[in-house]
């Protein structure tokens, strides 16, 4: 398939493109769940949403504006911001999510290390602050990184669709089953 049948889909353009101007500009960031991207994600096909597992709680999802290749978050479904809101069932799912995602990357990717870590608040740098998402950022020493497994000539949406498609592929064999947590 050449670039033009096989580049972002059209609806991932029209629903990212123009958010993520707005977001570059430091304008347009959601005013509640109608228009909040964690809410809008979980309703989209994996592929479009970038969405690498679902849970019953918690999704994960490559970060469309990472910080390095592999990015990951950790999000609840529910549009609430504070870590304090969440039930012990979700903080529970999001612990064996962050683990999952850990182990994924590092299966996947070879990565050395991780920060992981939620900004709880515009003032601690949180993007978008009324809906919380756990960070999970892979991390390489030397000059590694995914750039090896998926190779050197890709553009940002074709690297972030093969890193979805890698995740979700490996996830299921580094999620521990339901009863063996
Ligand atoms: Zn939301």
């Amino acid at each position: 398939m050449g670039m033009s049948d096989d580049g972002p889909g059209t609806a991932f353009e029209h629903l990212w493109t123009p958010y993520r101007m707005a977001y570059i500009r430091g304008e347009g960031k959601p005013t509640g769940a109608h228009d909040c991207p964690f809410c809008v994600i979980p309703t989209m096909d994996d592929e479009q949403g970038l969405v690498v597992a679902r849970g019953a709680t918690v999704f994960a999802v490559l970060n469309l504006y990472p910080y390095n290749a592999g990015h990951l978050m950790l999000v609840p479904y529910r549009h609430v911001p504070d870590y304090t809101d969440l039930t012990p069932a979700e903080v529970a799912e999001l612990g064996t999510f962050t683990q999952t995602a850990m182990r994924t990357v590092r299966a996947v990717s070879g990565a050395h290390g991780f920060n992981i870590g939620m900004n709880q608040g515009s003032v601690a740098g949180a993007g978008i602050a009324d809906h919380l998402h756990q960070h999970a950022v892979p991390r390489w020493g030397g000059d590694t990184n995914f750039m090896p497994v998926i190779g050197l000539t890709r553009v940002l949406p074709q690297v972030l669709r093969e890193t979805r498609a890698l995740l979700a592929e490996a996830w299921a064999d580094q999620a521990v089953p339901v009863g063996e947590a």
